[in-house]
Formats: C-alpha cells, sequence, structure tokens
C-alpha cells in the first residue's frame, strides 16, 4: 500500500514536472505484469551509467515482465500526449548518459526477465541446436547467452570484448571485437528480432520481415524502438584458445601485419585480430594486458620503440581436442609471416569461456581496487585505413606524449563484412580501424589522470582528426546538436531521419542520446 502512495506520487510528480495533465491512474492500471518502481535504489540506479559523466533521475523505473509489458507503456506513453519520454536501460554501461531519461521513465531491461518472452514465450534463452540460433530477452547479458549455448555445444559468432553488456545495449550500437573482421559485428549476426516502436507496437523484424524497422534498429542507438527479442546465430562452440601476443617497434610493419591477417580468407587464419598501443609502460600491466607474465622472454623496456610508442598484436586461434595436435604447426606457420620483434612472442592456451570472458577477471580485481566505479571519459573512433599513420603521427606519438589513463585499443576490420542498411555508420573505405581509448580518470594528484584533462585531450584528437581531414566516426557516438548528429550520419541522415518519423514520432524513446527533443 506504502509503495502504491508512493509511486502515486511520483507519477504526480512526473506530471507536474513536465507541467501537464494526466491521471495517475491512467498508468497505475496499465494492467502490466511487471513493477512500476520508484525505490531510491532504483531510481539512483538508473541516474547514472558506466561512464559516471553525467546525471538524470527519472522518475519512475519500470521492471517489465514481458514484452507486452514494455509495449503497454510504450504505448500509453504515446497516446496520452503527456511529455512522458522511455528510455530502455540494458546494462547501463554507455558512457554518456544514453541510457538515461530525465523526467521520464525507464524500462529496466536487464535483471528485470519476467515471465515471457514476447507473447507465449518462455523467459529463459531457448536454443534451436538444428537451426544454430538462440533466442534471447533484449535484456539478457551477453555472459548468459553464452552460458546457455555452451549448454548445447554452441556459441554466438561475434562478440565484444566484455559480456556483462545486454543485447540489445550492444545491437543498439554495433557490437565489436577480435571477430569482427571475420563475422562481422554483432549487428551482423541476428537473424530476427522482437521490437517495441515507438508507438508501441510489437513487431518480429528480420531482413524478410518489417525489413525497414530491422535494419533501422541495429545500430540504431535506440531510437526506433526497443528490441525485447533477439534471434542470434550461433556456431560450434570451441574448446580451447592459443592466445598470443607479439610487439612492434614500427607502427608500419604492425598495420601492415594486421591488414594482412584479416585479408586472410578460408580456414588458415587467426580467429581473433586485435592490437593495442602501449604508450605508457606502466600500462603494460593494466587490465586488459595483464596477461605478460613474470615469465616474459623479454623486458618491454628493452625494445627499442618507434617514438616511444610499442604495438602488441593480440591474435587468438581457436582448437578442440581433434585439432590439438596440428595447433602448433597452424600457429607457427601463420606467424611466420608476420614481422614482428623476434623476442617478443607471448603465449598462453585456455578454455574459450575464459578468453571470452577475461575482461570480468580484470573487472573484479580493479573493484577490488577501487579502480571500476570511477569516471571514464572513453573515446571511441574508427578511422580509415589510408588515415591510420597520421592518426599514429599526430595522436600516439603527438598529443598522448607518452601519458595515457588507460588501455588503447587499435584494430582494423573488413567493411564488407558490416551490412550498410543498418543505421550504425562507418567510414567510407574498405578497411578501417577501431581506435578506442578506454580511459579512467583518478585523483591521484596527478595532473594527467585528471577527468578535466583527459577530457581536454578527448577534444584534442577529435580537433586534429577535423584539421587533418581524417574522416572518421565515432563509435558509441556521443554528440550534443542536432549539427553534429547530421555530420555524424552524413549521407545516411535522411534515411535515419525518416525512419524516426516512422518509427517514433513523437521522439519519445532513447532521448539520453540527444538526437531528438520530444516533440510535445
Ligand atoms: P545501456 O548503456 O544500458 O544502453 C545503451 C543504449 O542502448 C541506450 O541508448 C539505451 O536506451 C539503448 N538500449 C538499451 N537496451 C536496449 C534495448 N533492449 N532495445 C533498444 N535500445 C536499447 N562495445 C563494443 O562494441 N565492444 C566492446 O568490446 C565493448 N567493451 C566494453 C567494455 C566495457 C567495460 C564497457 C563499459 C563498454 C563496452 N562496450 C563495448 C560498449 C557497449 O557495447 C555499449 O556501451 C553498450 O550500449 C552497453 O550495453 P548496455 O546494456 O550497458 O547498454
Amino acid at each position: 500500500m506504502a509503495s502504491k502512495l508512493l509511486l502515486t506520487f511520483a507519477i504526480c510528480r512526473l506530471i507536474t514536472t513536465v507541467g501537464l495533465t494526466m491521471d495517475p491512474m491512467e498508468l497505475l492500471s496499465l494492467g502490466v505484469d511487471g513493477q512500476l518502481s520508484v525505490d531510491p535504489f532504483d531510481l539512483q540506479n538508473a541516474s547514472v551509467d558506466f561512464g559516471l559523466l553525467s546525471r538524470a533521475e527519472p522518475i519512475v523505473v519500470f521492471h517489465p515482465a514481458s514484452s507486452d509489458d514494455v509495449a503497454r507503456l510504450v504505448r500509453t506513453a504515446y497516446e496520452s500526449d503527456h511529455g512522458l519520454t522511455v528510455s530502455a536501460r540494458g546494462h547501463g554501461h554507455s558512457i554518456n548518459g544514453q541510457a538515461h531519461t530525465k523526467n521520464g521513465i525507464v524500462i529496466q531491461m536487464s535483471g528485470s526477465r519476467g515471465s515471457h518472452l514476447g507473447s507465449g514465450k518462455p523467459a529463459q534463452p531457448r536454443v534451436s541446436v538444428r537451426e544454430m540460433y538462440v533466442d534471447v530477452w533484449g535484456g539478457e547479458l551477453w555472459i548468459d547467452v553464452l552460458k546457455v549455448s555452451l549448454q548445447h555445444g554452441l556459441a554466438p559468432l561475434s562478440w565484444t570484448d566484455y559480456l556483462y553488456l545486454s543485447v540489445g545495449g550492444t545491437l543498439s550500437n554495433a557490437g565489436i571485437s577480435g571477430q569482427a573482421f571475420n563475422h562481422g559485428p554483432q549487428i551482423t549476426n541476428v537473424n530476427e528480432l522482437d521490437v517495441v516502436t515507438g508507438k508501441g507496437e510489437l513487431l518480429t523484424c528480420s531482413k524478410e520481415q518489417n525489413s525497414q524497422l530491422f535494419h533501422a534498429v541495429l545500430g540504431g542507438l535506440g531510437q526506433f524502438g526497443i528490441i525485447t527479442r533477439a534471434r542470434i546465430a550461433l556456431e560450434p562452440a570451441p574448446q580451447m584458445v592459443r592466445w598470443i601476443r607479439v610487439l612492434y617497434s614500427s607502427f608500419t610493419a604492425f598495420t601492415r601485419d594486421q591488414e594482412y591477417l584479416i585479408s586472410l580468407q578460408g580456414s588458415q587464419k587467426f580467429d581473433y585480430v586485435e592490437g593495442f598501443v602501449i604508450v605508457d609502460e606502466a600500462l603494460v600491466n593494466n587490465w586488459r594486458s595483464s596477461f605478460f607474465s613474470p615469465r616474459n622472454p623479454v623486458k618491454i623496456t628493452s625494445l627499442s620503440a618507434d617514438g616511444g610508442v610499442l604495438y602488441c598484436l593480440e591474435i587468438t586461434k581457436n582448437y578442440d581436442q581433434s585439432s590439438a595436435d596440428t595447433i602448433d604447426q597452424i600457429v607457427e606457420t601463420l606467424l611466420e609471416k608476420l614481422d614482428f620483434i623476434p623476442t617478443s612472442l607471448f603465449t598462453t592456451d585456455l578454455p574459450y569461456v575464459e578468453f571470452l570472458d577475461r575482461v570480468h577477471k580484470a573487472e573484479l580485481k580493479l573493484r577490488s581496487k577501487g579502480l571500476w566505479d570511477v569516471p571514464h571519459p572513453w573515446l571511441n573512433l574508427f578511422v580509415p585505413k589510408s588515415r591510420i599513420a597520421d592518426f599514429d603521427k599526430g595522436v600516439f606519438k603527438g598529443i598522448l606524449s607518452n601519458k595515457t589513463s588507460g588501455p588503447i585499443l587499435i584494430y582494423p576490420m573488413n567493411k564488407n563484412k558490416w551490412d550498410n542498411r543498418s543505421s550504425v555508420v562507418t567510414p567510407d573505405e574498405d578497411v578501417f580501424y577501431l581506435v578506442a581509448f578506454l580511459r579512467s580518470a583518478l585523483d591521484t594528484g596527478d595532473e594527467t589522470q585528471t577527468l578535466e584533462y583527459l577530457t581536454n585531450q578527448n577534444s584534442q584528437i577529435l580537433r586534429f582528426c577535423d584539421k587533418a581531414g581524417i574522416e572518421m566516426k565515432q563509435y558509441l557516438p556521443h554528440y550534443n546538436t542536432r549539427e553534429e548528429w547530421v555530420d555524424h550520419f552524413g549521407d545516411k541522415w535522411s534515411q535515419f531521419y525518416q525512419r524516426k518519423m516512422e518509427f517514433d514520432p513523437k521522439y519519445i524513446l532513447a532521448t539520453g542520446q540527444r538526437i531528438f527533443r520530444p516533440s510535445f
């Protein structure tokens, strides 16, 4: 009873805040099976994200029990003309408040799986071994998708480096890791979706059915609908991984080898190709690179670095018992073609799941030191292959000046593995690089680790690209003005806009992206 009163109060507050007239009972009598919550814990949780750079408190948090619940809530917001905005929140691992909505309703998708996966469908992930797919709730975390798939000896093909992200959250961006060069991003590996549009319609879509909606939602930054179910393609899961790191002091040799590796066809290739930049020796043992063990054959400091910068190529080859005898030979043959520093080969073997879940291990370590819940001014860019050397000179060897506050990932991908019909934008070249500055701002007294310093440095990097005419695209983009968004989408803007008008004409959804302002 008390919680109902509290909720009525909150809804009244919501109506007063947005200055509109709505009968609170309208929300209370939605007839949903899920829970509308004003619990301070829920509100606080929905007000922040991994970035810890901004805060926006919703009035109510909704824990849906089914796709129908999501549809009912969105339909109410759409039909009642009360200025209600609705943001799906997966695991809240955005950087810049993308899943926030101030004075609106957050639908907490992760951890809220209810009793139904769409009408009449079970909520638990459901694997079809014969057709090699898994149906999952949009708020499901990838770690759980992996666990369920593995029970059938299967696994998704394309990953993110970190698995505690929701399916709906990564599909709204792209979902990339070292497998993307081969299988494409996660959005390339989805067969079908259930989506609640901004009008509150629950639609099934795929390349064949409601295809406009399907392509719009993939990489669509939550602008066109809320993914309540995704059908994800699976492959037989490998058992083991040979995980290899080699170092380069020459950027030219490093990128030449990365580009060569992602161009290989057939089965004689690595399964995962990533890399990172080492501008600061302290970072050799950071959270992504703890892999360099005390048994290192060489001391990193003994390697002559090109302008003080080293580059690490990170590659893996999957295998299982039947291929264990040949893995050494296969890897050796592949490595023979590469031009890394000969004494810098680091190798380890581990189960496939441990490899995929590697960042979580590091997360636990950082959490224990109080270094996880800190501000993260991350910057992720897609840089065209033709300008990556200029980027190296200007940024890694220039702007960063031997200091950074977190890993810097760099790896190339093949554009032909990306479906141009999706909403995501990438540079206009066959090969482009992800460059990810994964920074943590710390209060250590070192000026170069402060949030202000790192944020300024991000701006400097963006200005450098602009001035040098490097036509990069932001990944996990963050802009504040319409002009910047139009520029970001380029040729795709008019399609993006038309899709918005069709699927969320009142601009109710995912306002935290700051692309469209609600039109009430
Ligand atoms: P949220 O932050 O909750 O939401 C993100 C956006 O998606 C919001 O606009 C939200 O409204 C929308 N949204 C959420 N759920 C749905 C849904 N069901 N339907 C429609 N829209 C929805 N990305 C990579 O590609 N590769 C990586 O390797 C990678 N590693 C990461 C590691 C860490 C530690 C972190 C913090 C992030 C990483 N990311 C990576 C970025 C990550 O993929 C995105 O930030 C993603 O959006 C996070 O998912 P989430 O569930 O936390 O989404």
